[in-house]
C-alpha cells in the first residue's frame, strides 16, 4: 500500500502569491491528526472498492447504463453589503456566473461533443452523471437553486473553515451536493469532501468520523475561480475545472499520482506519475516510475493543470464513482432521494438525439416502482441487446450506440407489465 494520504502543496505565482488547486489532501491530513483510525478505515475503503471493481468488471460492459441526475445547490456566502448581484470583484457572484459553471459540469461529465469537455482519448469516459440546479427547497418549495448570504466575515480557509461555512448555511447533504461559493483567505482555491463513511461493508462505525460528516459535506470553491464569465476570473482557472475536480474528490477520485511520488489513484487507465502539473502551461510532462518512463496524462480533470489543458476522466475513474456512489451510504441516499423524474400513467419513453450517432438518451417514464427491461431488435426482429435493471423509478438511461451500424432499430422498454416501443435512426 502506497501512502496517497501526504501533504502535496502546489505553489504558482499567477498573482504573486502562493495559490493551491485543490485543499483535498490537507483535508485528509487534518481527518488524519484528529482520528488516527481514518488511515486505516480509509485503506479498507479502497479494498473493498477495489475488490467490487474486480467482480462487477462486467458491469461496464453494460450497454445501457443509468444516468445520475444530482441537485445542486450552489450557496454564495458574500461580503458585500450593498447585497448587489454582480460585477468585477464582487464576491456576490451572478446567476450567469453559477449557470455558466453548471454547464462546464454537464459539458465535462457528459463527454459533450462540441464543448470543451469533448475529448478523442481511447479512454475516454462520458461520466453518465448530470447536475442541475435544485428546482425544490428542503421545505419542497420552488427554487432557483441558488442562496446568498451575506456574513461580515470577508473570506474563509478553504479547509479550516469548512464547519463554519456548514454552520452558516447548507442544505441537506443527503439530498443535495452542497457548493459554497466563497473568497478564499489564503491561495486555496477548491476544496471537497470525500465519500467516506462507516457502513460501507467491512468498515467499522466511527462516530466522530460519521459526525464530522453530518456536519460538512460538500464541495467550497473560490468564487474567482467559478464558472467561465462574468469579469471575476483568474486567468489559469477560468474555465470551471476547479468544480468538475473537486466534484471528482466528492464522487471518489483522487489524484493521478495518489497524493505521492508515483503513488496510486486506483485507476488501471490513469498513467503512474511522479507529480501533478503544477505550471501554468498544457506543455507534455513524463514521469518515471519504476525505471518507466510514461507520458502523463495532464488533460485529466484530476491532475493540476490550467483549465484549458483539461478534458478527460477515464473509464476506470468512471468505475470507481459509479462504486462509490452504490458503496457509499451518504452517496447512495442522494442518488435514492433524487427527485423523480415526472411519473405518467402510462409508460413513455422518447429517445434523444434521434437520429443517434455514438450515444443515446432513453428517458422512460412510468409510474410508482418497477423492473425495467430495455431491448433493442434490428429490423429483422432479431434482438441485438437487452439489459434489466430492478426496482426503477422514472428515469434517464444511456445507450452506447457506437458499435450499431448505420440504420433503424427498433427500442423495446417493458417496465412491470406495460410495454413500449419505438423507432431509432443510427446514423454514422
Ligand atoms: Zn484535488
Amino acid at each position: 500500500m502506497k501512502n496517497y494520504l501526504g501533504i502535496l502543496l502546489v505553489f504558482f505565482s499567477t498573482f504573486g502569491f502562493a495559490q493551491e488547486r485543490c485543499g483535498f489532501s490537507i483535508g485528509n491530513k487534518i481527518k488524519q491528526v484528529n482520528n488516527p483510525n481514518w488511515i486505516k478505515q480509509q485503506v479498507e475503503f479502497e479494498h473493498q472498492l477495489r475488490a467490487l471493481e474486480n467482480t462487477n468488471a462486467g458491469q461496464m460492459l453494460r450497454v445501457t447504463a443509468k444516468i445520475y441526475k444530482i441537485p445542486v445547490v450552489v450557496h454564495i456566502v458574500h461580503n458585500n453589503t450593498s447585497n448587489f448581484i454582480g460585477g468585477t470583484n464582487n464576491t456576490n457572484i451572478s446567476d450567469e456566473q453559477i449557470k455558466s459553471q453548471i454547464k462546464v459540469l454537464n459539458d465535462d461529465y457528459r463527454k459533450k461533443v462540441g464543448t470543451n469537455g469533448s475529448n478523442i482519448n481511447p479512454v475516454g469516459a462520458d461520466m453518465e452523471i448530470e447536475f442541475e440546479l435544485a428546482q425544490k427547497d428542503p421545505k419542497g418549495n420552488a427554487t432557483t437553486g441558488i442562496t446568498r448570504t451575506y456574513v461580515a466575515q470577508q473570506n474563509f480557509d478553504l479547509q479550516y473553515d469548512n464547519k463554519i461555512l456548514a454552520n452558516i448555511i447548507h442544505w441537506d447533504f443527503e439530498k443535495y451536493l452542497n457548493i459554497w461559493v466563497v473568497k478564499s483567505k489564503n491561495g486555496t482555491i477548491g476544496y471537497s469532501e470525500f465519500p467516506y463513511d462507516s457502513d460501507l461493508i467491512g468498515l467499522e462505525a466511527d462516530g466522530s468520523l460519521i459526525a464530522e460528516q453530518n456536519i460538512f459535506d460538500g464541495v467550497i470553491i473560490n468564487y474567482t475561480n467559478f464558472g467561465t464569465c462574468c469579469g471575476n476570473l483568474n486567468p489559469t482557472y477560468n474555465l470551471g475545472r476547479t468544480v468538475t475536480h473537486e466534484v471528482g474528490h466528492w464522487l471518489g477520485l483522487l489524484h493521478p499520482n495518489g497524493d505521492s511520488n508515483c503513488g496510486d489513484d486506483f485507476c488501471n487507465d490513469t498513467p503512474q506519475i511522479e507529480k501533478l502539473n503544477d505550471g501554468t502551461t498544457c506543455n507534455k510532462l513524463t514521469s518515471n516510475c519504476g525505471g518507466v518512463i510514461r507520458m502523463n496524462m495532464i488533460e485529466n480533470y484530476m491532475d493540476y493543470s490550467p483549465d484549458r489543458c483539461m478534458n478527460t476522466f477515464t473509464n476506470d475513474q468512471k468505475s470507481r464513482t459509479r462504486l462509490a456512489l452504490a458503496l457509499s451510504l451518504k452517496r447512495k441516499k442522494l442518488l435514492l432521494s433524487l427527485e423523480i423524474l415526472t411519473e405518467t400513467e402510462k409508460l413513455t419513453i422518447s429517445i434523444e438525439p434521434n437520429p443517434a450517432k455514438s450515444i443515446a438518451n432513453l428517458r422512460v417514464l412510468f409510474k410508482g416502482e418497477k423492473s425495467v427491461n430495455i431491448s433493442v431488435f434490428d429490423l429483422r426482429g432479431i434482438s441485438v441487446y437487452e439489459d434489466v435493471y430492478d426496482a426503477q423509478k422514472s428515469s434517464l438511461y444511456s445507450i452506447k450506440t457506437e458499435n450499431l451500424r448505420t440504420g433503424i432499430y427498433i427500442i423495446r422498454v417493458v417496465a412491470g407489465s406495460e410495454t413500449s416501443s419505438q423507432k431509432m435512426v443510427i446514423d454514422k
